[in-house]
C-alpha cells in the first residue's frame, strides 16, 4: 500500500475495517511524519507513546469487532483544549508547566468515539492572531512555502499545517473569529466552524467566551462531518451549549442542491478586492448555478462595522477571561516579594505581546467611563450585525463568500507586523459569523496565481451545519482542488 497517512479519515476508517493496515501501523506511520517534519513547529508537545497505547487498544477493538466510530484514528489537538495528564500551554509561557487533571468534553468525545491523540498543536498565543506567530513556542511554518517560509494562518495555524502535511488524519481547532477557517484557507485544508452553542466549550482554555466555538480542521468535507458528529452534542458542564439533536452529518455529503438558494452578500464585493479571491468567487458561483443552485444577491449593511465591533468585544471578554492568571493556583509563576509584585512580574513575563495588547484594550474599553461609549455601543451593533444575517437568511439557505483577502504570506512580514491592524484586518469575512454565532465552513477551491490555496465560506442559518456540508461537497467536487 502506498502511503497510509495520505488517506482522508472515511478511507482509513474503510481500510481499517478492512484490516488493510493495523491502527498500531497507521499511528506509526504518522509519528515517523511528525519526526521527519519537526521544522513546521505544528506540535507543541507529541505524545507518540500515549498514542501506541491508544492504538493497541484499537487493534483489540477490530479484532474483536467492538471498532467505534472513529477506533483507530489518529488525531493532532489544538493546544487549547485540555488534555488529562497531557501538557496543556494555550502556546503561552503563562501555562508551559500546565497539565490538566481533566479532560475537554470535545476531546472526551473524540476519545470515547475511539480516536488516538498523536499531541498537541501550535497556535498563537491563547488563540489571538491570524498568522500563528504569536506562540510562545514559535512560529509554524505552512506546508506549502517555497523559497520564502509562509505563515499557516491562524490561530488553530498547528492544526491547519498537520493537517496539510499528513502529520496527523485531522484535528481539533478552535474559532473565535476566524480561527478554523482562515488557517484552513491558507493550507488549503477544509474547516467548519459550527453554531455557537453546538461544541461544549468546557474545557477550552477561553478567549472570548460568547464567540468561542470548537470544530474541526480536516482533509475534505466528509471528514469534517466525520469528526464534528462527535465533537458536537449538548453537555452540561457548559450552560451555553445547545440541547438540540446533532443530526447525521454525512447524510448531506453529495445531497442534490438543486433549489437551493445561495445568497452573495453585495457589501463583501468591493473594489480592492484581489484578482484571485473574486475569479475564485465568481467560479463558485458559477460551479453552484450548474448544479441548479439559486444564486441571490443579499445585503448584510453593517458589514463595515463588523471588525471594530469584533476588536472590542473579543478583548473585553479576554480581559476578563484572562484575569484568572495570577502566578498562584497554576501555570508559571514570576518572582515577587509581594503579592502585587508577584502578579505584576507574572502577568509582565508570562504574557507575549499581543495578548497583552488584548488585555489593555480591553480593560480600557471596560473601564468606567468608556464601557457605554465602546463596550456597550460594541453589543448593540453586534445584534445589528445578527439581525442583518436574519433578514438575508429569509431570502436565502447559505450565504458564499471568500474566507480570507489574501493568501498565506511570509513570516516576519513587516506589514502585517509593523501594525496589528493590518493583522486584524484580514479577518474581514470571518468575524462578523462569530458576532452572530452561526455555523461556517471553508473548503480550498483553487491556487492563486502565487501558487498558493485560496478557501471559500460558507455560512449558514443557525444549526443548519448539515446545509452546508451539501452545498460544500458539491463545491469541493467541482473544484478539484489537489492537495499536497
Ligand atoms: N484572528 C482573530 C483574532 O486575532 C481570530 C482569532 C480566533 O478566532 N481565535 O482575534
Amino acid at each position: 500500500m502506498s502511503d497510509i497517512t495520505k488517506l482522508t479519515i472515511h478511507e482509513t476508517l474503510a481500510a481499517l475495517k478492512n484490516k488493510d493496515f493495523s491502527a498500531s501501523e497507521l499511528t506509526r506511520a504518522y509519528l515517523s511524519n511528525m519526526e521527519k517534519s519537526k521544522h513546521l513547529n505544528a506540535y507543541i508537545t507529541e505524545c507518540g507513546e500515549y498514542a501506541l497505547e491508544q492504538a493497541q487498544e484499537s487493534d483489540d477493538n477490530y479484532l474483536h469487532g467492538n471498532n467505534r466510530k472513529l477506533e483507530g484514528i489518529p488525531l493532532g489537538i489544538k493546544d487549547l483544549f485540555c488534555t488529562k495528564n497531557i501538557r496543556t500551554t494555550a502556546a503561552s509561557h503563562i501555562l508551559d508547566n500546565f497539565i490538566p487533571p481533566y479532560e475537554s468534553t470535545v476531546t472526551s468525545n473524540l476519545l470515547n468515539d475511539g480516536a488516538i491523540f498523536l499531541g498537541k498543536l501550535n497556535l498563537d498565543e491563547f488563540a489571538m492572531g491570524g498568522s500563528n506567530e504569536t506562540s510562545y513556542f514559535g512560529p509554524v511554518i505552512n506546508p506549502w512555502s517555497k523559497n520564502v517560509e509562509l505563515v499557516p494562518g491562524g490561530s488553530s495555524g498547528g492544526s491547519a499545517a498537520a493537517v496539510a502535511a499528513h502529520l496527523c488524519a485531522g484535528a481539533t481547532g478552535t474559532d473565535t473569529g476566524g480561527s478554523i477557517r482562515q488557517p484552513a484557507a491558507f493550507c488549503g485544508c477544509t474547516g467548519i466552524k459550527p453554531t455557537y452553542g453546538r461544541c461544549s466549550r468546557y474545557g477550552i482554555v477561553a478567549f472570548a467566551s460568547s464567540l468561542d466555538q470548537a470544530g474541526p480542521i480536516a482533509q475534505d468535507v466528509r471528514d469534517c462531518a466525520i469528526l464534528l458528529q462527535s465533537m458536537a452534542g449538548f453537555d452540561n458542564k457548559d450552560s451555553t451549549s445547545c440541547d438540540i439533536a446533532v443530526p447525521d452529518y454525512e447524510k448531506f455529503i453529495g445531497k442534490d442542491i438543486s433549489g437551493l438558494k445561495i445568497g452573495i452578500p453585495k457589501e463583501y464585493r468591493s473594489e480592492d478586492l484581489n484578482e484571485d479571491v473574486n475569479k475564485y468567487w465568481q467560479m463558485s458561483v458559477e460551479l453552484l448555478q450548474k448544479r441548479g443552485a439559486v444564486i441571490k444577491e443579499v445585503s448584510l449593511p453593517h458589514t463595515k462595522y463588523a471588525l471594530p465591533t469584533y476588536y472590542v468585544l473579543a478583548p473585553a471578554e479576554a480581559s476578563s477571561n484572562l484575569a484568572r492568571y495570577d502566578g498562584i493556583r497554576y501555570g508559571y509563576r514570576g518572582e515577587g516579594e509581594h503579592l502585587d509584585n508577584l502578579y505584576i512580574n507574572t502577568r509582565t513575563t508570562g504574557f507575549g505581546k499581543e495578548v497583552k495588547r488584548r488585555i489593555m484594550i480591553g480593560t480600557y474599553v471596560l473601564s468606567a467611563g468608556y464601557y457605554d461609549a465602546y463596550y456597550l455601543k460594541a453589543q448593540k451593533m453586534r445584534r445589528l450585525i445578527y439581525n442583518d444575517f436574519m433578514d438575508a437568511f429569509k431570502d436565502c439557505d447559505l450565504i458564499l463568500t471568500p474566507t480570507s483577502p489574501i493568501t498565506a504570506f511570509p513570516i516576519g512580514d513587516a506589514h502585517m507586523l509593523s501594525n496589528p491592524i493590518n493583522m486584524y484586518l484580514n479577518d474581514i469575512y470571518t468575524v462578523s459569523v462569530n458576532l452572530a454565532g452561526l455555523p461556517a465552513l471553508s473548503l480550498p477551491i483553487g491556487l492563486a496565481q502565487n501558487g498558493l490555496p485560496l478557501g471559500m465560506q460558507l455560512i449558514g442559518k443557525p444549526f443548519a451545519e448539515g446545509t452546508i456540508f451539501q452545498a460544500a461537497s458539491a463545491l469541493e467536487e467541482d473544484a478539484h482542488f489537489e492537495r499536497i
